[in-house]
């Protein structure tokens, strides 16, 4: 896979080198290459805002760096980081991770002229996604986010694939509560059923667990669970 980073700060994306991202850079499975935005300004100051038209505070980013950046590393799927996207979920990021080419924009100030998403749009599918209902600095940090989930899901990253298929909203629902050794530690035993070795009551157990906290953390996710998903002993929990 390769990722196209545009920012005006691209001294953030530092951790991209480190961990299980760094090691699939290393490896070859991700190639990432981070641009300064900048780069496409053409006046002494390397300015990339100006005021918003219609007046209101803050400052606006200007199209013509963002078309001229988008047209120099497109053509590709263009995430747009931004509290009125569309709230990112892990079926995205299954989405994402089934793509060769992902470019994305960090927006900055009170974020990117229109413009530059509709142009971009015409030339190749758009993607605006939101991390959540709150406001953040800029797209910078929110990249790493998505990176993070979409890279974890690429083949051969994690050392373990099961994980991607028993952990949080793998099927729907959360994952049960975990636990290490010690099996006694500040008088909190782990669940003796975890250390039964009996498996199949070890699966239900885990899978009551999940249901339970499901319904009690996340009703909404529950309220879309399909019924047809539910067994005959789900419905006793
Ligand atoms: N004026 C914008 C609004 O009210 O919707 C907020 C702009 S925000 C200060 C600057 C940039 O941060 C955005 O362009 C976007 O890239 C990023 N950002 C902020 N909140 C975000 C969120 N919840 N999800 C994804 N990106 C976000």
């Amino acid at each position: 896979m390769r990722v196209d980073i545009i920012s005006i700060f691209p001294d953030y994306f530092g951790p991209l080198e480190l961990s299980l991202i760094g090691k699939a850079r290393q490896t070859g499975r991700l190639d990432v290459a981070v641009h300064d935005l900048r780069t496409w300004t053409s006046d002494v100051h390397r300015t990339v805002d100006d005021t918003p038209y219609g007046g209101g505070p803050g400052m606006v980013m200007r199209p013509e760096p963002w078309g001229q950046a988008l047209d120099a590393v497109g053509p590709g799927t263009l995430v747009v980081p931004s509290p009125v996207g569309k709230p990112f979920t892990q079926a995205d990021a299954h989405e994402l991770a089934s793509l060769d080419r992902l470019i994305f924009a960090c927006g900055r100030y009170e974020g990117i002229d229109q413009r530059v998403i509709d142009d971009a749009a015409d030339r190749m599918p758009v993607r605006e996604v939101s991390l959540g209902d709150y406001v953040l600095f800029g797209g910078e940090v929110a990249v790493i986010v998505i990176m993070e989930a979409i890279v974890r899901l690429l083949p051969g990253v994690l050392g373990n694939a099961d994980s991607l298929t028993e952990e949080s909203h793998a099927a729907g629902l959360l994952e049960a509560p975990v636990y290490t050794k010690p099996a006694s530690w500040r008088s909190r035993d782990v669940p003796e059923i975890l250390r039964s070795g009996d498996h199949g009551r070890i699966a239900r157990w885990r899978r009551d667990q999940s249901l339970l906290r499901t319904a009690s953390r996340r009703p909404d996710m529950m309220s879309v669970y399909p019924v047809d998903d539910l067994d005959k002993a789900d419905r006793k929990t």
